[in-house]
């Protein structure tokens, strides 16, 4: 893992390798590799020991011409300005390439969320929900949930909003509990994309899923999820997962539901019983398998461990985990991935549906959610392979790029310039 590399500029870098290929104004470009603006806030609140604790939060607005912002809210110790803006344009080139209508915006609070009480936490959101207020709102910017957030803290931010704006808005975050005006399917969502778009890439190389070998890295929501949807659902191997603390190893294949469960109530999945062999991350990142879901933070291969990686195709459902050069040494390899933006797009995708069942007070049933979200995600594949193939572009993401760009760049274009 490299930490010394700003995830802002990869994103800039793979805005400029798509930019190659179309014809844009310098202006524009500009325009487009960088947020519209940038909220930094200092968010102090009382600790349970009567201490005063300040926690700085940030929260990118970054295009919004295809639609309201979208995008989560992070809780993590690495938490940082540049990050922040990286996400949130990763947000806009990821509602793009599924062609849902919505911008790209992202936020963060610098906290280590396990060092805190969910009482400490509740305050701390609520208060970075006071400082959101005046930016958010239902047609104009949409929270949800991201690293270490979850249903709890959408619940708190929604009431939070609805409470100050003496109304009922549960459209202004996404990823609510159920009983909150949440979406059946939502948790499940970001891991069925990468199951789905493994399932294309795998049909579209001529390979055969149900007997691929899979190695998970980071085994939060879309690792597991991803996991396991892959083991029940197409019958492949999971043959190693891993988290912060470790990565274990079956090559008869894990349980990825077991392991879960293992790391549920034990905090990790390093002494799993259902393994054969404890292995550290780096391992897992090299191992000699068919798939490899790099599913934690950004820059989990950089060009160096590229070098090592021995799977045939890696399906990003963690945002940005590749760095630039990573990818030049996987495209030399002739490694597939799927990049990011499309890969883990389910989660985005499903916030969209929660939002217009929100808007319309009208629920949809697990099975509709799903069959919808399959729809989206698979044309969004198709379209890429269309594109991959009429520019001959060196890889996938190039290729979601393009479709991505192409789409903002209407939208900008259509607006027109004012004032
Ligand atoms: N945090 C998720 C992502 O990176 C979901 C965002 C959303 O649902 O708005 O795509």
């Amino acid at each position: 893992m490299s930490d010394d590399i700003n995830p802002f500029e990869s994103l800039q870098e793979q805005i400029d390798d798509a930019a190659a290929h179309i014809d844009v104004d310098d202006g524009v470009l500009e325009r487009i590799k960088n947020p519209e603006r940038v909220l930094e806030a200092n968010l102090s609140v009382e600790l349970d020991d009567g201490s005063v604790g300040v926690f700085r939060a940030y929260r990118s607005q970054f295009n919004g011409d295809r639609g309201p912002y979208k995008g989560g809210i992070r809780y993590h110790p690495g938490v940082s300005r540049d990050e922040v803006k990286a996400l949130s344009g990763w947000m806009v080139y990821k509602c793009a390439v599924v062609d849902i209508p919505y911008g790209g915006g992202k936020g963060g609070i610098v906290i280590d969320p396990r060092a805190h009480s969910a009482a400490e936490l509740e305050r701390i959101t609520r208060a970075f929900a006071t400082e959101l207020r005046p930016l958010i709102g239902e047609d104009r910017d949409i929270p949800a949930p991201d690293v270490n957030t979850g249903q709890r803290e959408m619940n708190w931010i929604k009431d939070t909003y609805e409470t100050l704006e003496n109304t009922t808005a549960p459209g202004v975050i996404t990823g609510k509990a159920i009983d909150s005006g949440g979406s059946a399917g939502r948790v499940e969502a970001t891991g069925r994309s990468t199951m789905l778009t493994a399932r294309e890439t795998f049909d579209y190389l001529g390979k055969d899923l149900p007997d691929a070998s899979v190695a998970v890295q980071g085994y939060g929501n879309a690792g597991s999820v991803a996991a396991k949807l892959l083991e029940a659902d197409h019958g492949a191997t999971v043959v190693a997962v891993s988290d912060s603390s470790g990565a274990v190893y079956n090559p008869d294949g894990l349980d990825a539901e077991a392991a879960k469960e293992y790391k549920n109530e034990t905090g990790s999945v390093t002494g799993y019983p259902g393994a054969s062999k404890e292995l550290t991350n780096e391992e897992l990142l090299a191992l000699d398998v068919d798939l490899l879901v790099p599913a934690a933070l950004e820059n989990a291969i950089d060009g160096e461990l590229a070098t090592e990686v021995d799977a045939d195709v890696i399906v990003e459902a963690a945002n940005g985990p590749l760095t630039p050069e990573a990818d030049d040494v996987l495209t030399d390899r002739d490694v597939t991935v799927v990049p990011d933006i499309l890969a883990n797009a389910g989660g985005v995708t499903v916030s969209y549906f929660e939002w217009v069942q929100n808007r319309q007070r009208f629920y949809w049933t697990e099975s509709r959610v799903n069959e919808e979200l399959k729809r989206h995600i698979v044309e969004a594949f198709d379209g890429l392979v269309e594109c991959y193939e009429a520019y001959d572009l060196p890889n996938f993401r190039t290729a979601a790029y393009v479709v991505a760009l192409q789409r903002v760049l209407n939208a900008s274009e259509e607006a027109g310039r004012w004032p």
